[in-house]
């Protein structure tokens, strides 16, 4: 390495990128005692930092890269904060030089979890630590206390961990951070919380759309609603920020400041990365996915206007709630959106398990599921529960990489306190579900869940149609419940059936004189 790399500082850690997620990291750390070397492409983020918060902590102002890895302790810790994609990987092209054996650079930004892959295995033969490190909760949350999801190596962890357990949020005094696994696992849990953040955001705008053209009740007073809602089992971070937002008044005309927004929904990828990687990993998170697809459709402007010219509604009438049925209707909403809800959180963490199967990650879900109950944007109480069903956070127990960890449900809506609430939700989640499809109003979210509640639940599904069609256009062949082997319909033929090596099948003769034998009814 170069002879800079030989030159040691006092600094704790650098931080490079000092937009405003990685100023506000630097200004964390200051917070808690730590002395922060900062370094941004262009100097002029770095003096507006010092010269707006220098009085919060110990700041160290660099001019270039070989200035910041100078000024700092060994190991080297340097925290990059850049647009993610391109700049990341010539930031650590710049970086890599300037460092020694042992040295840990972290990306804290939203990498996609394959480029953590690929930057983790390319540092790991330099004999750096590279940690992709999942940040959520804002740039208020940076500066206050984020959710922090560290994955690459665990020895890492050890010179890495205690800062990032220090500035983190925490919870019943617990850090909302721990080593999650090796790799891309830190990415892939912030990427799944984003996902789970969609539906999270899109069932809640589900339960207003409801609220509003089924029962008429109008953002101020819907406002009120979401404040009560957020005494009972919902009390989450998005729920308050729901009231909030309603009970806006534009101050240009008067209106609720919700009606002046237009109606297309932003995003910045993670969602879609969600999904795409559910596909992946064979993980149906439909109700993820449709909330993306939702974002979509809303951003298909022309689309849309175009649509309600020619496309009929297939509503008799206006469909209306009565007065006095409109308290019912409400609680029913409240339940479906619960309900969908802990969809959404049982698909996203099915996701991880069956990821870590995939990438051979070791994820333990009780300690994952602890990290989200502060600082995140899907913080809530729930997360507490959801964090017991998995048998509570434990950061020393690790399952055996790429399996599912044992003693844990299956599924999330499998542990008995959700299996019950689930059971108490579903007939008022049924009902919204269908007053929504008779009046009208899109809920992709609560009836794609509802979908995935009853498919899970169904004793027999259609797949096995399914099946069968496969078999006759391609010849795919099946497996039978009576029999093991895989099997094929001569559907251009005779129509006997063959098995997987195209032999003719010798259906097993009944004993003589067996009246019970199951094969000859
Ligand atoms: P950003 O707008 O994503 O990126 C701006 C920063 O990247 C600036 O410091 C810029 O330097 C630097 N940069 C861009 N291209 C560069 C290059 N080729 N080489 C070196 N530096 C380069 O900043 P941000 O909003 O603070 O987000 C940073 C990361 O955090 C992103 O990955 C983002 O997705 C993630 N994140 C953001 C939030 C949020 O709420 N904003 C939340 C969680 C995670 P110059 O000043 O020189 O242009």
């Amino acid at each position: 390495m170069t002879e800079t790399s030989t030159v040691r500082g006092t600094a704790d850690i650098g931080v490079t990128g000092l937009a405003v997620m990685g100023a506000n990291l630097a200004r964390n750390f200051a917070r808690h005692g730590y002395t922060v070397a900062l370094h941004n492409r262009s100097r002029a983020k770095t003096d507006a930092l010092v010269a707006e918060h220098g009085h919060e902590g110990s700041f160290v102002a660099t001019e270039t890269l070989e200035e910041l890895v100078g000024s700092l302790a060994s190991p080297r810790r340097v925290l990059i904060m850049v647009k993610a994609g391109a700049p990341v990987d010539a930031v650590i092209d710049q970086l890599v030089p300037l460092l020694d054996e042992g040295d840990i650079v972290i990306d804290a930004g939203n990498s996609h979890y394959e480029d953590t892959r690929r930057r983790e295995a390319a540092l790991a033969e330099k004999g750096l630590h590279f940690v992709g490190v999942g940040v959520s909760g804002g740039e208020e949350g940076a500066l206050n206390g984020p959710a922090i999801m560290p994955g690459g190596p665990e020895e890492s962890y050890a010179a890495l961990g205690p800062l990032l357990e220090d500035i983190a949020a925490s919870y019943d005094g617990e850090p909302c951070c721990a080593w999650i696994g090796t790799d891309g696992a830190g990415h892939y849990v912030k990427m799944v919380h984003n996902g789970i953040e969609y539906a999270d955001m899109e069932v809640i705008g589900e339960a207003f759309d409801l609220l509003r053209r089924v029962a008429g009740i109008e953002p101020a007073e819907q406002a009120q609603v979401f404040d009560a809602w957020n005494q009972t089992e919902l009390a989450s971070y998005l729920i308050e920020i729901t009231a909030e937002v309603l009970q806006q008044v534009d101050a240009a005309t008067g209106a609720p400041l919700v009606d002046v927004i237009v109606d297309e929904a932003g995003q910045k990828g993670t969602g879609r990365w969600t999904a795409i990687s559910g596909l992946d990993v064979g993980s149906p998170v439909a109700a993820i996915a449709e909330s993306v697809f939702a974002r979509s459709l809303s951003a298909q402007t022309e689309v849309r206007a175009t649509a309600r010219e020619v496309l009929a509604a297939g509503v008799e009438s206006a469909p209306a709630v009565s007065p006095q049925d409109r308290d019912a209707f409400v609680e029913d909403v409240r339940q479906a959106l619960f309900a969908s809800k802990l969809v959404a959180y049982a698909q996203g963490l099915d996701m991880l398990s069956a990821a870590a199967i995939e990438y051979g990650w070791a994820l333990d879900l009780g300690t994952i599921a602890s990290l989200w109950r502060d600082g995140c944007i899907i913080r809530a109480d729930l997360l507490d529960v959801i964090m017991k069903a998995f048998g509570g956070r434990d950061t020393s127990r690790h399952p055996e990489p790429g399996t599912r960890a044992e003693g844990q449900p299956l599924n999330l809506l499998f542990a008995p306190e959700f299996a019950q609430a689930m059971a108490e939700a579903l007939p008022a989640w049924r009902r919204v579900v269908g007053a929504a499809v008779a009046a009208g109003v899109p809920v992709p979210v609560f009836s794609s869940a509802l979908a995935y509640y009853d498919g899970l639940r169904a004793d027999r599904l259609p797949a096995a149609l399914i099946q069968g069609q496969r078999d006759f256009f391609g010849a795919h062949t099946y497996r039978r419940t009576d029999r093991d082997g895989s099997f094929h319909t001569l559907w251009s033929g005779d129509r006997t059936e063959v098995d997987g090596d195209g032999a003719p099948v010798v259906m097993p003769q009944p004993a003589e004189g067996d009246p019970t034998d199951e094969t000859a009814r």
